[in-house]
């Protein structure tokens, strides 16, 4: 039985809509940043409650974008998590500034507010927050210190369209943005896809500006305004900018995939409830919770195993038995792309006398990827799959335990 079965960690849900979407980009001879770029950007502004949204190539160049905006530069410090996918970090190095690493909260895996505040010092800059997996982080909390320090806030949403926080008495969509500039993924791993893309969303006209020049090479006048114009136009290139464009042919499949939103993000809730039933009573087992301020979209479903269970005897279990897991969310402070200088973890850089590699300022951080594993969540699983998942996860947890 287990042989045929496999049971995907994650699977995007597309159809015959999404490609009659990309075939109606093709057929209109219009194949980037065109209008059905210019759609999707009303369309998502409109579902996030933003000003404005400016698509770029993915959420990567979206981050690197909104550093700029905010005036990041090199040398400057920039407060982040290190437990994040490694484009975080790397976005701020592509400014030559330095992520300055705070760590988690064990419960939501995202950044620790509280901590927050030992971490300022002259050279920071900004802030660049993360929802993990989808599950919104403290913004209210981290807000209170940021704007104390006059210091921006830039949110890491690659994973939480359609997450939500309680603002002021009032749910509302991540992105609006809370913080000053919000940047979304539309990777495949997320909750919807374009193959790649990623957007920006703020209430800042002139930072919304600056990023349509930026991915578009600098270039004073767009492709759409020479192609309409009556007269003779020359383009001039007034800033160094970037190829970060999204094709006309992401963008109509990304429409498309914002009209699923709504039911995707209430399957997924769904199905972490299910998980949540089912797996509360497995002793030393550690479930994900909401804060009772957040909606998460469950992009990821993270649990923490016991502490006498082995990581990787679970997962290869769960393997054995068709099931796909991941590990933990990545330390960037771990990898070997980030072994390269005295770090920064928390304390001012001159004091620091850490290598990446050797930090033991993020226990919470360390420990999440080391102690956490994913389970497959994804629209189409159906809940016999999911019944299947739960009761070989718990079987192997109780076993290896
Ligand atoms: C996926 C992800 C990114 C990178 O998104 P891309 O669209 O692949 O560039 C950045 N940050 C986080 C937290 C992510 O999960």
């Amino acid at each position: 039985m287990s042989e045929q079965r496999h049971i995907p960690i994650s699977k995007p849900w597309m159809g015959e809509a999404e490609a009659d979407a990309a075939k109606r980009a093709i057929m209109s001879g219009w194949v980037t940043q065109g209008p059905e770029v210019t759609a999707f950007e009303q369309e998502f502004a409109a579902y996030v409650g933003a000003n404005y949204a400016c698509a770029v190539s993915n959420c990567t160049t979206a981050l690197h974008l909104a550093l700029l905006a905010v005036g990041v530069k090199p040398g400057d410090e920039v407060i982040t998590v290190s437990h994040s996918y490694i484009a975080t970090a790397n976005s701020i190095r592509y400014c030559g500034a330095i992520p300055v690493f705070v760590d988690i909260e064990p419960h939501t895996y995202n950044i620790n507010p509280t901590l927050i505040e030992a971490a300022i010092g002259n050279r920071t800059r900004a802030i660049l927050v993360v929802h993990q997996m989808g599950m919104p982080c403290d913004l209210k909390a981290i807000l209170d210190v940021a704007r104390r320090y006059n210091l921006p806030v830039i949110e890491d949403a690659a994973c939480a369209i359609g997450s939500e926080i309680l603002w002021d008495g009032e749910w509302e969509k991540i992105g609006k943005p809370h913080g000053d500039i919000a940047c979304f993924s539309f990777h495949p791993r997320k909750v919807i896809t374009t193959g790649d893309g990623g957007m920006l969303t703020t209430s800042n006209p002139e930072w919304d500006r600056q990023f349509r020049l930026w991915r578009q090479h600098g270039m004073s006048v767009p492709d759409t305004v020479r192609h309409g114009a009556k007269q003779v136009i020359f383009e001039s290139y007034p800033m160094l900018g970037y190829n970060y464009r999204m094709t006309d042919i992401q963008a109509a499949v990304g429409r498309e995939q914002l009209k699923r939103l709504l039911e995707i993000v209430a399957r997924r809730r769904l199905l972490a409830e299910r998980y949540q039933d089912q797996l509360s009573d497995v002793p030393g087992l550690k479930l994900p919770t909401e804060p009772n301020w957040a909606k998460s979209n469950w992009q990821s479903y993270c649990v923490r195993l016991p502490e006498q269970c082995d990581q990787v005897q679970v997962m290869q279990a769960m393997l054995d038995a068709g099931i796909s897991t991941r590990r933990g969310i990545m330390c960037a402070h771990r990898e070997e792309a980030y072994q390269i200088e005295a770090w920064s973890c928390g304390i001012a850089l001159a004091e620091c006398q850490h290598e990446l590699g050797r930090c033991d300022r993020l226990p919470e951080s360390e420990l999440a990827q080391e102690r956490s594993i994913l389970l497959p969540l994804f629209h189409q699983i159906t809940e016999k799959e999911q019944d299947y998942v739960s009761k070989i996860f718990a079987a192997n947890v109780k076993l290896i335990a």
